[in-house]
């Protein structure tokens, strides 16, 4: 049987990243067994979906690369085949009208609960062999119910939680259409996970209640029950709920904050997943190694330093020239303009093995396009009247070499000799001229890729 995996997110608020796992799971399951991956965006709650939600879970998945085979199907434009499903339920007394007003139920809600008893439907229309059933209220539209089995078990291995079993005796006859005729929640996964042939559901725990109903409905339809795979919370990194502080928030605030695609897949992939002690790995090797027995039960932590460790790897590991497109857009937002000279992908090779994210990447070479004004402490620091004389002779040496780092080094080192000092007494100031700062990878290095003349303008400021 061909695997087919579906993410059905409900459109009520970003795609975070907890949804963001759960679809890269099916969707890696369906890859790794040349399966399909299909979207459902659940979208029949009318009060909490919109449209901004549906879009904003349609471009995290395109920034996160999970493509799916078939979809995005909506639920609201489903409604005729739920309608039409529920007749044949109707037909087939495996549903059935339920007339008790709203009054009623909440008196036996009340009556029940004062006994200490469970708050349950007490079967008043449910068709049985031989009962006889109450007249019709002409002035009612009624629900309809799912008829559940009242013995036995129902019962399922979950492919993470292990089996469960729940007593048919504990579920209530569950409202499958509201008086107004519309589908209930279930229902309408039911019948999609049955229509859409999915053999494996992978979603949160927080469903895992749903399951023994759905799966109830699902044999009444005469539908062949998916395996489930129930995954645990992700919880912060102090074992608290997710909050937005840790990461309860949109995966495309990840970009934002800049991080690479490649470093929240990675990290996304390890989290409640192992295989072996693998820590690093691209999602063509994690497609092939995924399966659902090497998903841990238990809660998974977030943990920002691991992923801030990833961003670190694949930033260094990036193709440059897509590094580049990626650091000149946040330039732009930095409003710093990046010119043809110095080239930025030569400036990125320099700096990329520092830094663990994109958005410092780009603060960090900033000064290569804009210089920015040196902190004053800084300029009185280094900047000393001792010291100018000595920069402005480099400055004239340097006007007349080959450009090239070593050339550079040399011509530092001959005046940092001359003058009987020590290297940092004249490469700091050269930073606080040339960066605008007192950090930088090594000067020489830095003044070749600014150039011969860029270098020199800069001093020049600081000279006259
Ligand atoms: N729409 C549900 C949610 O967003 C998921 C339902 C399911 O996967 O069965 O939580």
């Amino acid at each position: 049987m061909t695997v087919r995996t579906r993410f059905a997110p409900s459109p009520t608020g970003f795609l975070h990243i907890g949804g963001a796992r759960t679809a890269l799971f099916s969707w890696a399951y369906a890859k790794k067994n040349g399966g399909q991956f299909i979207l459902r965006i659940e979208d029949t709650d009318l009060e909490r979906s919109t449209p901004e939600a549906v879009q904003a879970i349609l471009d995290g998945m395109q920034w996160l690369g999970l493509d799916y085979d078939e979809g995005p199907f909506y639920q609201m434009q489903r409604m005729e085949t739920y309608k039409k499903m529920l007749q044949t339920m109707l037909d087939a007394g495996t549903a059935y009208y339920c007339y008790s007003s709203k009054e009623e139920l909440e008196a036996l809600r009340e009556s029940q609960m004062q006994q200490g008893l469970k708050p349950r439907y007490d079967g008043k229309w449910r068709p049985e062999s031989g009962k006889t059933l109450p007249a019709i209220p002409v002035d009612i539209s009624p629900v309809v119910r799912f008829r559940n089995p009242q013995t036995g078990v129902v019962a399922w291995d979950d492919l993470v939680k292990g089996r469960i079993e729940i007593a048919n005796a504990e579920l209530d006859d569950l409202i499958i259409a509201r008086a107004d005729g519309t589908p209930t929640y279930n229902f309408c996964v039911v019948v999609d996970d049955f229509e859409m042939g999915i053999t494996q559901v992978i979603r949160g725990d927080d469903h895992v209640n749903n399951t023994p109903r759905q799966i109830n409905m699902l044999k009444a339809l005469g539908a062949t029950v998916p395996q489930y795979a129930h995954l645990s919370m992700i919880l912060g990194g102090d074992g608290q709920k997710l909050s937005k502080r840790h990461g309860a928030v949109s995966v495309m605030q990840y970009h934002e904050d800049g991080y690479l695609r490649e470093a929240v897949l990675n990290y996304l992939s390890r989290l409640g997943w192992s295989h072996g002690d693998a820590e690093v790995f691209n999602m063509q090797q994690f497609c092939e190694w995924f399966d659902l027995d090497h998903i841990t039960p238990s809660a998974a932590q977030f943990n920002t330093e691991k992923l801030n460790w990833l961003n670190a790897h694949y930033i260094k590991e990036a193709n440059i020239d897509v590094l580049a497109l990626d650091i000149a857009t946040r330039l732009t937002k930095l409003n710093v303009e990046v010119s043809l000279q110095p080239k930025l992908q030569d400036v990125l090779a320099l700096y990329r093995e520092r830094t663990n994210n994109l958005n410092q990447l780009a603060s960090e070479v900033a000064y290569f396009y804009a210089l920015p004004k040196a902190n004053l402490a800084d300029v009185e620091k280094h900047l000393t009247p001792e010291i100018l004389p000595v920069i402005r002779t480099l400055s004239e040496k340097l006007g007349i070499i080959d450009w090239t780092a070593e050339a550079i080094h040399a011509e530092i080192n001959a005046v940092v000799a001359e003058n009987q000092l020590k290297f940092p007494k004249v490469a700091m100031p050269l930073r606080v001229m040339l960066t605008g700062n007192t950090q930088s990878p090594s000067i020489d290095q830095v003044m070749a890729l600014l150039g011969q003349k860029l270098t020199l303008a800069r001093l020049q400021k600081h000279l006259i």
